[in-house]
Formats: C-alpha cells, sequence, structure tokens
C-alpha cells in the first residue's frame, strides 16, 4: 500500500538561490508541482515573503489564498509573523481570514524570546482564543534554543508548539519529555541523520518536514529530485506511520485509522 506523505514544513515566498543575484520567488505553483510531483497529500506552508519589508499582510494573505485555491484542505498556512507585521496591526485580524491554520515564530529573524516576549505573550493570548497551533524555528541560536521555547510552550499548556528542525536533537528529545504540548519536524535535517531519530522516543510527537524549497539557498539542485530523496530517506527509518499521526495531532485533525 502506498503511505501517505505529510510534510508539517514547506515555505513558499521570495527567498535567495544559491548562485543567483536576485532574491527567487517560490510561487505557490511551483511549490505545490513539487507537492504534486512527489504524492504529498497534505503539508503545513507559511510565507517567506513575511520577512521582507514592503510585504504587507494582504499580500500574504492573497498567496494564502492562492494555495488553498490549489490545494483544498491538503494545505495547512500558518502565518509567518515577522515583528515588523506584527507592528502593522497589533490585534492580528487576519486570524480572522480563514485561511490561517497556525503561527510560524523565527527568532534569528525577529527576537520574539530574547528581546519582545512581552508581545510574544499578548500574540500568544490572542492565538489560545483561536485554539491553534504554532511552529518556532529551533537551532542553537539564542532564542532559538529547544530550552527557550519550551519556557514560553510551559506557559501555554493548552496549545501546541512545533520546534522545527529537531536540534540540537538530544535537547529536543528531553524537551518533548517534559512537555507534551511539544513537537517537532525534521525539516533541512542531514539525511544521514535520519537514522539517529530511531534512538529515540519520540513519544508519537515526530512529524516529517523538509523546508521546501530552502535548499536551493545552499545547493545546486532539482527540487522534485531533492524532494524525492528527502522521502526515500525518510520511509527507510520506518518512522513515518508515527510521523503521520503526528501531523494530524498537531493540527488537531481526526483521522480514521492513522
Ligand atoms: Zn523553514
Amino acid at each position: 500500500m502506498k503511505m501517505m506523505i505529510c510534510d508539517a514544513h514547506v515555505h513558499v515566498g521570495y527567498y535567495p538561490r544559491i548562485d543567483y543575484n536576485e532574491i527567487t520567488y517560490y510561487s505557490p505553483c511551483r511549490v505545490v508541482g513539487v507537492l504534486n510531483r512527489c504524492g504529498v497529500s497534505e503539508f503545513i506552508v507559511s510565507s517567506t515573503c513575511a520577512q521582507i519589508n514592503g510585504i504587507g499582510i494582504d499580500d500574504i494573505l492573497r498567496e494564502a489564498q492562492e494555495i488553498k485555491r490549489l490545494c483544498g484542505t491538503r494545505a495547512h498556512v500558518f502565518f509567518w509573523l515577522s515583528g515588523h507585521l506584527y507592528d502593522l496591526d497589533r490585534r492580528l485580524k487576519w486570524l480572522e481570514s480563514g485561511l490561517i491554520e497556525g503561527v510560524k515564530f523565527h527568532n534569528d529573524e525577529t527576537p520574539w524570546i530574547m528581546n519582545r516576549r512581552n508581545d510574544l505573550y499578548k500574540i500568544l493570548d490572542r492565538i489560545a482564543q483561536c485554539e491553534m497551533p504554532v511552529l518556532f524555528h529551533g537551532g542553537i541560536n539564542q532564542g532559538s534554543r529547544p530550552w527557550q521555547i519550551a519556557q514560553v510552550a510551559k506557559e501555554y499548556p493548552g496549545m501546541k508548539f512545533c520546534i522545527a528542525h529537531c536540534r540540537p536533537m538530544g535537547e529536543v528529545v528531553r524537551v518533548i519529555s517534559e512537555c507534551p504540548n511539544v513537537w517537532t519536524d525534521t525539516a533541512y535535517m542531514r539525511l544521514e541523520d535520519f537514522k539517529l531519530l530511531c534512538a529515540y522516543d519520540w513519544r508519537n510527537r515526530l512529524m516529517f518536514g523538509t523546508d521546501l524549497p530552502v535548499w536551493q539557498a545552499h545547493e545546486n539542485c532539482s527540487l522534485t529530485r531533492r524532494y524525492r530523496e528527502y522521502c526515500m530517506s525518510f520511509k527507510k527509518i520506518g518512522l513515518e506511520r508515527i510521523a503521520i499521526k503526528a501531523f494530524h495531532e498537531f493540527l488537531n485533525i481526526q483521522k480514521k485509522g492513522t
């Protein structure tokens, strides 16, 4: 039987591309083309345009609408909330657009945890009213460390958090065992690190994620080929079924038999 692929970490929007002087636009059509060719059933997507000054909330919502037009309920759009976009609309009216299912924060891009924690808590209070999950970029930089995101997650036990990229892996495992509301994803992980995942108990909260199309910022590759390779490598480690279940639980989607 063909397994489903649920990708918890995809982007559309403007992003640098290696060997290109101009910033590249990864349109919904272009990204969805890769996902369709690779047989992806469902995915979480956010817009990298949020990082670009001059691009407003309406532009991002129009892009979200285009993704939904192309994919319907297969697409779960998260709003990447940059500091300047928060300053444009502190009431977060875009949450009522009917297009958005979650919010993404990237502490290397806007230091919410280090410098804007009061704003972050105000935002999370509002998101809690909508019962939406949130995704934080995770990593080794200050403000992106799993233990720092865990501090925030502990303040909102009823909200689901994903610490993206599953790094540093040992620290993410500890946080997952301490915080029942924290998930992680495999976005941008090195293929050779997939097998390390098998050594830990992820408590059904490990999601498959890719970071499509960010690979092209650092390497010259075909996105479709790279995506297929990524899926094949993940399938080999046998965590596919728990990753699908984790994806649906993170998004509060009831699925029979998963
Ligand atoms: Zn990403």
